[in-house]
């Protein structure tokens, strides 16, 4: 019988268990540190130079593209720092809606880089006309970053469109990739970006470990300085284990990708045509066709206590979040909600799916949600 589900996907996945199983045995074994030249130091070095070269083969880039970082956000603070103390970037082009370590990061280097932020259609997508007219109109030298699918709302950008509009208009170009990685098709082949950020633990993988991708020949400078880890571009010994089992996980998440996304459409769509048929005034800041597969935003109608749901919810057994997980405890309105013009009494709750759960545990959070309703209409 099912008493909870876990339905915070986007906010973080359970690993893998063979992910598990290669990070046990990375632990166990390969103890040697990476930059020892030794023969442990060797073994170490081994696996870590095998880990990324299963993660550019994926994303069929060059090895030495691939840079292992602590997390998302490292991931894009390095890219966004280098892009505006060092690669000459004076203008950034990007969206209202990206997760804070980009929105907050732009923000910080507002004193010394202009930023524009990019016309949103009202699926949450960047307007791909209006960002090509803004980069002819610019003269400076332009950073587009634009995240390939939004945390909060699952809106997905056209990252291929977007990456080839910027090259043609001379800009760098970088995406958020943290959403979609492990989750949609990429290929650094096909989208001609310059960097790109990813998390292991929003595919399965450990918390705490990232990578980012920077074409080459783009050189940066460390955003963690110290020993000449990665090449000189991130100092910290590595996180040898961690790292082996991101790699391990982006090959499982990407060994059956195309039968994982329609298996998640189908959930979100089941969960979708549940909610509406169940409760017909509901809404969805989730696009029907066009988001990303993990992930379900809906607009709760205003019968539902808007500052209790989510405890309610909570009680009720279903783990989910009202906005965005990375910044909940800040007490801080969304500012990607912000954007969308939701009645102030509703309150917006994201369902978040990973391929562990199924048909069942959906049908249990909404019928765990009708009882919800009907409790707050007997008191
Ligand atoms: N970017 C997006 C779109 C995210 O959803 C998150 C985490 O929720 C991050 C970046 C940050 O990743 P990390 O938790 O690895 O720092």
């Amino acid at each position: 019988m099912i008493t909870k589900v876990y339905f915070d996907n986007a906010a973080t996945t359970p690993v893998h268990k063979d992910v598990i199983a290669v990070i046990t045995e990375s632990l166990s074994n390969i103890y040697g540190n990476p930059s020892s030249s030794h023969f442990s130091g060797r073994d170490a070095k081994a696996q870590l130079e095998e880990s990324r070269r299963k993660i550019a083969k994926i994303l069929s880039c060059k090895p030495s593209e691939i840079f292992f970082t602590s997390c998302g956000t490292e991931s894009n603070n390095a890219i966004l720092s280098n892009a505006v103390n060092h690669l000459g970037v004076t203008k950034l082009l990007t969206t209202a809606i990206e997760h804070p370590s980009v929105f907050n990061t732009c923000q910080i280097h507002a004193h010394n880089t202009k930023i524009e932020y990019l016309e949103l259609n009202k699926d949450g997508s960047v307007n791909i006309e209006n960002l090509e007219k803004s980069l002819q109109a610019s003269s400076e030298k332009c950073l587009v970053s634009v995240m390939h699918a939004n945390n909060e709302m699952g809106a997905l950008n056209d990252i291929e469109k977007i990456a080839k509009i910027a090259k043609e208009n001379n800009a760098y170009v970088h995406s958020d990739m943290v959403q979609t990685m492990g989750h949609m098709p990429i290929s650094f082949e096909k989208i001609p970006l310059d960097f790109a950020a990813a998390s292991a633990h929003k595919f399965h993988g450990p918390k705490g470990v990232g990578f980012m991708y920077i074409r080459q020949p783009i050189a940066i400078q460390p955003f963690i300085t110290g020993g000449s880890q990665e090449r000189g571009n991130r100092s910290g010994t590595e996180n040898l284990a961690s790292i082996a089992g991101m790699a391990h996980a982006l090959e499982i998440a990407t060994e059956n990708l195309e039968k994982d996304m329609n298996y998640l459409n189908g959930l979100k769509l089941h969960m979708r045509e549940k909610l509406k048929s169940n409760f017909p005034t509901i809404e969805f800041l989730s696009d029907k066709d066009h988001s990303l597969c993990t992930v379900l935003s809906v607009i709760f109608p205003k019968e539902f206590d808007k500052e209790m749901l989510l405890f309610q919810l909570d009680m009720k057994g279903i783990a989910c979040s009202g906005g965005s997980a990375c910044s909940s405890g800040a007490n801080k309105g969304s500012h990607v909600l912000a954007q969308f013009d939701i009645p102030e009494d509703r309150k917006v709750v994201r369902f978040s799916f990973s391929k562990f759960n199924n048909i069942d545990e959906i049908d249990f959070a909404v019928d765990k949600i009708g009882e919800l309703l009907q409790e707050s209409s007997s008191r």
